[in-house]
């Protein structure tokens, strides 16, 4: 496996394989991988002949408040963790490289990107855009893979795709579960052992969600508020819980035929996502 920092040398890379005529596939990340990242490489490998990971913590999709500083990092493990799925080459770029000074380009998205964590964390989605777009450019992947798990950023980024006629596909990948529901995540890392019961309430209460609404209940009223009693009786602090249309995040009244429940708690001082889609009989 080849471990790539230079902007420059990753474009020449890509230029060669793309002449070769293999296709690239691509999964961003912010490393500290786990299953869940390891999935989406996997998803890849069925539709591309040369993987690309790219291992970034984006500075500007985190706020002054956030956890950009202690996010966790550790590029060795995550290479061997990379080696031995498969992936051909690990883009590790550097922040100064990626946002040299006098860097004044902003990609944006509008509207499904106030909803939701756009909401909660302003401007974390013009971050995502901007350095998916960059990303995008420099790797040149046919194909690109984004986790379920991130439900609204998956949206943004097709999105953002179709709207500027970038040529690749994008594809989604189911949420990877601890065996007992807990979504996988980097930040997991750092919730203490009484935490890490506490958010297990995320994932518990949206299958109880989807339970109720395949046995009849319409009401999204209704089942927000079985979510979030759920999970406030566990101790989480609840950001935002929302039953939305999948497509344009709008909350619903009444549930359709497909049906997105999304939410942000936080346990502890842990910000924690997840999200189910329902499709309903
Ligand atoms: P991150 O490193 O957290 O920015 O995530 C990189 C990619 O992995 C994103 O497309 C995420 O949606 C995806 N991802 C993160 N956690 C999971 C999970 N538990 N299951 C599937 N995909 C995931």
């Amino acid at each position: 496996m080849e471990r790539i920092s230079d902007i420059a040398r990753m474009q020449e890379r890509v230029g060669e394989i793309r002449a070769a005529g293999r296709r690239i596939g691509f999964v961003p990340t912010m490393g500290y991988l786990h299953e869940g990242h390891l999935s989406l490489v996997r998803e890849a490998q069925k539709r591309a002949d040369v993987i690309i990971m790219s291992i970034f913590v984006n500075p500007t999709q985190f706020g002054p408040e956030e956890d950009f500083e202690r996010y966790p990092r550790d590029l060795d493990r995550d290479s061997a963790l990379a080696a031995q799925e498969g992936v051909d080459i690990i883009f590790a770029p550097a922040a100064e490289d990626m946002y040299p000074e006098g860097f004044l380009t902003t990609v944006s998205v509008a509207r499904i990107t106030s909803l939701l964590c756009g909401s909660s964390r302003p401007g974390h989605f013009d971050g995502v855009t901007t350095v998916c777009m960059k990303l995008f450019q420099i790797v040149r992947p046919h194909i690109a893979v984004f986790g379920q798990k991130d439900y609204q950023q998956s949206l943004v980024i097709r999105t953002m795709v179709r709207d500027l006629n970038l040529n690749l596909e994008i594809v989604t990948a189911p949420i990877v579960r601890e065996p007992d529901g807990l979504a996988l995540s980097s930040r997991n890392k750092y919730l203490s052992a009484e935490e890490r019961v506490r958010a297990l309430a995320l994932s518990a209460s949206l299958r109880q969600a989807e339970a109720a609404i395949q046995q009849g209940e319409r009401r999204a009223a209704v089942i927000a508020a079985d979510v979030r009693n759920h999970i406030e009786g566990e101790g989480g602090t609840i950001d935002y819980i929302t039953v939305a249309d999948p497509y344009t995040l709008q909350p619903l009244e009444t549930i359709g035929r497909h049906v997105l429940i999304a939410l942000a708690v936080f346990v502890g001082k842990t910000r924690l996502i997840d999200n189910v889609l329902v499709e309903t009989a």
